[in-house]
């Protein structure tokens, strides 16, 4: 089914005290002072009741991914001989507003959650089954876009298409789902719009063979990463498609069997990460752990999945690097680098690592 209507903001508000009966709704809300110098305001995602809640203008500095994969969260707790799933605190389904790109990140999401090595992720099966979406439409493109180049620009994922104005939204319902609260509105022509082209163009890099992969891994292209990252993670905290988590247990008291396990959001780029027991660390450098980053998601998750990059090109990492790193001038190199490699291949240059 395919209707549309226009709504009002008050008629918004009405439909929002409706839903939220239902489900928890999250949207992209304005912080204001929360930014990161003082009278900056940042925008990320928490639930909304209203209509006005929602910051529909400006592109989210945080992505959704934080309602699926909170940014901590209680897994169970635990005593000397039993354990007690924490509970999901709130029984209503969850509806999310996302674009195109951040709705297509939930497509890789579960491929990292639910479709890695033959085990699904408990936790977050369990809100990811109660997860509806509500496609935001992009009425203008942000810095750093460059969803148009990965195909991420359109997306089949949502149950609503919204436009947002002042005065109220336009709505169209691609499913059935949410018919039962329109059926006092009168419908109008509307359909959803996907954006046709960003300013940004990026030539997504391809690597096509091991040997490839590995003299990109020595090239000198990731030499000036060590200098420039400051490795605060901002990239991959805001990135939609990151998911590196870490767990904690936390113990009540002197007794060090009775306590819970956290989930909490990590990053690859963090000294630390990846140190082992015996304070072993495979990623020692600053351009090491940037140099994983981005081969994660150019290559890596590929080889894995097969269904392209680890990426939508939200451009959140290029737009909040706070020492101006660009992703995609680092996917440009990657292409540079990839031509002069595909040469010393070519002329037979020794490779030895
Ligand atoms: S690339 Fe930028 S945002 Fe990412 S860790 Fe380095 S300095 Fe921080
Ligand atoms: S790598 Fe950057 S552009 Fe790609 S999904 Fe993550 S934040 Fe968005």
């Amino acid at each position: 089914m395919t209707k549309s209507y226009a709504l009002t903001v008050a008629e918004m508000d009405q439909l929002f005290a409706k839903l939220s009966e239902r489900y928890a709704i999250y949207a992209p809300t304005r912080l204001h002072n929360g930014g990161r110098y003082a009278l900056d305001d940042t925008i990320l995602y928490k639930e909304v009741t209203k209509y006005s809640d929602i910051e529909w203008k400006q592109r989210s500095i945080f992505s959704m991914k934080e309602v699926l994969t909170p940014l901590s969260q209680t897994l169970f707790y635990f005593t000397e001989d039993e354990f007690k799933e924490a509970k999901v605190k709130d029984e209503r389904d969850i509806l999310i507003f996302g674009r195109a790109c951040d709705l297509n990140s939930v497509k890789i999401q579960d491929q990292i959650f639910l479709e890695n090595g033959g085990e699904e992720d408990y936790f977050y099966k369990r809100l990811r089954e109660k997860a509806h979406f509500a496609l935001m439409q992009c009425d203008e493109q942000f810095d750093g876009c460059f969803c148009c180049s990965l195909g991420t620009n359109v997306t089949d994922l949502h149950d609503l298409g919204v436009a947002f104005a002042e005065d109220g939204a336009k709505i169209q319902l691609t499913s059935d789902l949410f018919a039962q609260y329109f059926t006092e509105n009168d419908e109008t022509l509307f359909e959803v719009s996907f954006p046709e082209e960003n300013d940004l163009k990026v030539d997504f890099p391809h690597i096509e063979t091991q040997e490839e992969y590995r003299r990109l891994q020595v090239h000198p292209m990731w030499d000036e990463y060590d200098k420039r990252c400051i490795a605060c993670g901002k990239c991959t905290i805001a990135c939609n498609t990151c998911t590196c988590f870490t767990t904690t247990d936390i113990f009540y008291g002197e007794n060090a069997n009775v306590g819970e396990r956290r989930r909490g959001c990590a990053s690859c780029m963090i000294e630390g990460f990846d140190t082992m027991a015996g304070d072993h660390c495979f990623r020692k450098s600053v351009k090491e752990r940037y140099r994983f980053k981005i081969l994660h998601k150019v290559y890596a998750h590929d080889v894995r999945f097969h269904t392209g990059p680890m990426c939508t090109g939200c451009g959140r990492c290029d737009a909040d690097c706070p020492e101006l790193i660009s992703y995609s001038a680092t996917l440009e190199k990657i292409n540079n680098a990839l031509v002069e490699i595909r040469q010393d291949i070519k002329e037979g240059v020794p490779f030895n690592v």
